[in-house]
């Protein structure tokens, strides 16, 4: 084909819209948590991981009823009278430290003393606290000085927890929070999704392999790396399929291979260009094949989606910023879904835009930001709404913003404009962010 065909062929393609695309690719995809599996891990392991099975309460936490503050366990009605000039003297029957068990009672007229986290001794209705009090008599006698409230510094069994309440739902993506709870209630096991196997290839002649010798005319391979990393953090289990060389043969060989997988990336080749095998071989394999081809976003537009022998693949740009918008737009979903998961918790801020972005039309456009603070604002500075080829625009950029502009829609301005509010969806700590990740 000669350029000026292709270039026809590239500007009759019709972009699907990302809802549209993400509905048609999610709705045929069959592989479901099902055919993933389910394992149990120790909780040591369960960072990250998704809850398969919700988890009901086992106990009451906190298990008994106990003092949350170092004191004096009493009977709040002896302290009805106490005031500055009128102190209550009560005696100190002991001593109850954490973890211990007492058999004294206390009654009126009578204190025991108690560490944090200690159970409450029976009779006590409240505890004061040891800066509240006078110690006297070598800790025989304390005095008090004011009105102590029934229930003051005491927390009710069950006051955290309760027995038979959810703890956690199906799908919960597990952070350190949620494991902490998991062990408060004394569970050490979950079971969680096996990860998703998820095959991954870099199509192209030009690619060479990190630490090996670059050819002339050849680039490192970055796309495999990056994406088995945002795979690994999004619930799957890369797959190293490696580079294949632009042969159509070869390709076929390496996408047969990859079927057994749950989720197949092919990465390059995925437009209409003379060499781009990837699509036409996906067809070959039957029904449904490729089902969109071409998405209206930016970068990532060349994103071909479809379903081969039953498995979703994202056939992605070759460019690096275009491949990792499109898996961040149909892979990460994918997943989630196939994980009856909402996904892990996502990081965002509202920033001022720090100067005007340029929209593309009928498009949804990515723009790579760098958040920067300025006397307590954060400003969203753009660091290129194009050069999808450039990674270091997106590894030196702290975050994303997702703009849509449709000509034919309501609001007709074609850029987003300096100075107004953006939801920047961050890929790093925004109080790291110093503008970029090379300082
Ligand atoms: P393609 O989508 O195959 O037409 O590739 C588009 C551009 O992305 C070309 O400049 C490729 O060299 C580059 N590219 C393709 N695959 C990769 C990869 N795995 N890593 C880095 N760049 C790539
Ligand atoms: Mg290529």
């Amino acid at each position: 084909m000669d350029h000026a065909a292709l270039k026809k062929i590239s500007r009759d393609r019709k972009y699907h819209p990302i809802s549209l695309a993400l509905k048609k690719f999610l709705s045929q995809s069959k592989i479901s948590s099902t055919s993933v599996g389910t394992e149990y891990v120790n909780l040591v392991e369960a960072t990250d991981r998704i809850l398969a099975k919700r988890i009901l309460c086992p106990r009451d936490i906190p298990p008994f009823q106990r003092s949350t503050v170092d004191g004096f366990a009493i009977l709040s009605g002896d302290t009805e009278s106490a005031t500055k000039d009128h102190h209550v003297i009560l005696d100190v029957m002991g001593k109850i430290s954490a973890g211990k068990k007492s058999p004294i009672r206390v009654s009126s007229g009578k204190a025991v003393a108690i560490a944090t986290g200690a159970k409450t001794p029976k009779g006590a209705d409240s505890v004061i606290m040891i800066e509240d009090v006078i110690i006297e008599d070598k800790e025989k006698k304390i005095l008090i000085r004011h009105r102590t409230d029934k229930g003051s510094n005491i927390s009710p069994r069950g006051n955290d927890l309760r027995k038979g309440q959810i703890l956690l739902k199906e799908g919960t993506w597990l952070t350190s929070a949620d494991i902490g709870l998991i062990a408060s209630v004394g569970i050490s096991r979950v079971n969680v999704y096996k990860k998703i196997k998820v095959a991954v290839l870099s199509t192209g002649s030009e690619l060479a392999e990190p630490g090996s010798n670059l050819g002339n005319a050849s680039i490192f391979d970055s796309n495999r790396f990056m994406l088995a990393s945002m795979i690994r953090k999004h619930g799957g289990e890369p797959i190293d399929l490696g580079i294949c060389r632009d042969e159509r043969s070869l390709i076929r060989a390496r996408i047969m291979n990859a079927l057994k997988f749950d989720v197949i990336l092919i990465s390059g080749g995925s437009s209409v260009g003379e060499k781009d095998y990837v699509p036409s071989l996906i067809n070959e394999l039957g029904k449904p094949g490729i089902i969109v081809s071409g998405v209206a976003m930016k970068p990532g537009s060349p994103t071909s989606l479809g379903i081969a022998n039953g498995k979703p693949v994202i056939v992605l740009p070759g460019y690096p910023v275009s491949a990792f918008v499109a898996l961040y737009t149909f892979g990460l979903p994918l997943f989630y879904k196939i994980l009856n998961t909402n996904g892990p918790p996502v990081a965002r801020q509202v920033a001022k835009l720090a100067s005007d972005v340029k929209l593309h039309n009928g498009m949804t456009t990515f723009i790579r930001v760098r958040i920067l603070r300025r006397h307590g604002w954060f400003l969203a500075e753009p660091v290129s709404a194009t050069g999808a080829s450039l990674l270091s625009t997106l590894a030196y950029s702290d975050g994303i913003v997702i703009a849509k502009y449709n000509s034919r829609g309501a609001q007709k301005d074609d850029r987003l404009h300096k100075g107004q509010d953006v939801e920047v969806i961050l890929l790093r700590d925004v109080y790291t962010a110093r503008g970029g990740g090379a300082q």
